[in-house]
């Protein structure tokens, strides 16, 4: 069997990889070269990630967050098995199968939206949330309500028209010429708090800022979009769920869909089922995508109440909602959602995710109070620690030290942050929270000895990172 080297290799020529400079993983030798290696891997068990040489590594961001339950969860295989004995794929225009059925009925009951649109990933959904809300207003009459707005820093996707409301500078500036960018109020991050105040006071400060916003603008607007409790993107930015109070409030008041965008935080990783419902509230559309699956297959779904159903049933077929995507609501997919869902109550993950976290959260101490740290926070089982550096390239070294300790962490900008699979363990959760210390006790070093300048310029946060 060909080794790490060899894949390596064989990627790098054939393969272009997402949110990459090419070049940083140029191979030794070459111009800025070996600076940071593809990582190969063939197989993946519980919290482990194995390459093709025995080596392992454990994956502290369950890949990119789409991971809930471990990889290749013997009861996510089985499930996939016997649904691959049935049907694959059947197309959802004129028909329909067990799975999507089953599954959106689930998905109403635990969010009281009871329509379920689907899709095959996060981007998609947010495509699929706005263009719903805006030919609801249509359907309504309603034309001018066309535009959108978003948090700053906010992250919903990187299709041409969910980057427009994904604040992220580096992207919008490459690719401004192609979109209809929405407008932006200030993010109720809690870390913007002066000295003695709350978060609850940042929220509120943030609110109305919107309240401003909604109040000029909100003739011309269709719908307000927000990551629940945690921009994750943005570097793990958590607010107080206050504002999502008041932001229902506003968007009701003025006549604006409120879009919960729930593809990084939802299904238990802040707590709760899904975040916003630790704000008591009800969005008009949610957006879920990552964990949906449990991280065996692409899927996303946007949910929506019965008042924006209605809006587009009519004997017009231009009324209808014209959006299709090929795999729409396969069955495959869906059966694994399913079988994610019922780990939910197998494992009454809910409540164990509450111990794992306080465990995690005393293993993780020594981070947390490590002097260069600032801002250390937690929400479920999301922990992130802010580490001002010298270094432009922080990110980079960090994953680089942190792989070296046998774990995979990815800073965003000078966010370290920890997102592990829900079923870590005691042990595990050692070796993540030494690792992740080791990994910081090393970069200060580096950047102690004054490291050498980086073969390629740091980018923007996001880049660097995510
Ligand atoms: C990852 C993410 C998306 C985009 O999902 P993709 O499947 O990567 O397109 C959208 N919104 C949020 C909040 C995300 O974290």
């Amino acid at each position: 069997m060909p080794l790490n080297d060899e894949w390596r290799r064989r990627s790098l020529a054939a393969v272009w990889h997402p949110c990459t400079q090419m070049k940083l993983h140029a191979p030794a030798g070459e111009a800025g070269g070996a600076a940071q290696p593809l990582r190969p891997i063939a197989r993946a068990e519980g919290v482990w990630l194995h390459d093709f040489e025995g080596q392992r590594l454990l994956d502290g961001i369950s890949s990119w967050w789409v991971n809930l339950f471990g990889h290749n969860h013997p009861a996510l295989r089985a499930a996939l098995v016997e649904q691959l004995g049935q049907l694959h794929h059947v197309m959802l225009a004129g028909f329909t199968h067990a799975p999507v059925v089953e599954l959106s009925e689930r998905l109403a009951a635990l969010t009281g939206l009871g329509h379920a649109f689907y899709a095959s990933d996060g981007a998609s959904a947010t495509e699929i949330a706005l263009k719903m809300s805006a030919h609801h207003w249509r359907n309504a009459g309603r034309l001018a309500k066309c535009r959108f707005v978003g948090v700053a820093g906010g992250y919903h996707g990187e299709t041409v028209g969910a980057l427009a409301v994904t604040d992220i500078a580096l992207f919008r500036e490459a690719y401004a010429p192609l979109l209809r960018l929405a407008a932006t109020v200030p993010s109720p991050d809690a870390r913007q708090a002066a000295p003695g105040e709350s978060a609850e006071a940042v929220a509120e400060r943030a609110a109305a800022a919107l309240e401003a916003w909604l109040a000029e603008h909100h003739a011309e607007t269709a719908a307000f979009i927000v990551e629940p409790l945690v921009q994750c993107a943005a570097g793990m930015a958590m607010h107080h769920p206050l504002y999502l109070q008041r932001a229902r409030a506003l968007c009701s008041r003025y006549e604006v869909h409120l879009v919960a965008d729930e593809i990084a935080v939802g299904f238990g990783r802040t707590g709760s089922m899904f975040a916003h419902q630790q704000a008591g509230i009800r969005p008009d559309f949610i957006c879920l995508s990552k964990g949906l699956t449990g991280g065996t297959l692409p899927l996303s779904v946007v949910l929506c109440t019965d008042e924006v159903y209605a809006a587009f049933y009519d004997d017009e077929v231009a009324r209808g909602f014209l959006h299709s995507h090929s795999y729409t609501g396969n069955a495959l997919a869906c059966r694994a959602a399913l079988a994610t869902l019922d780990l939910f109550d197998a494992t009454d993950a809910l409540n164990t995710n509450q111990q794992t976290a306080a465990r995690l959260s005393a293993q993780f101490q020594p981070l947390t109070q490590h002097p260069r740290v600032r801002h250390a926070r937690q929400q479920g089982l999301i922990f992130a620690w802010d580490v001002p550096s010298s270094l432009p390239d922080f990110a980079r070294r960090y994953a680089r030290h942190a792989l070296a300790q046998g774990v995979l962490l990815r800073p965003i900008g000078h966010t370290v942050y920890a997102m592990p699979p829900y079923v870590i363990n005691q042990e595990e959760g050692e070796h993540l929270a030494r690792g992740a210390f080791a990994a910081l006790q090393a970069t200060l070093a580096e950047e102690e000895q004054g490291a050498a300048t980086p073969a390629v310029p740091a980018g923007p946060a996001v880049m660097d990172g995510v």
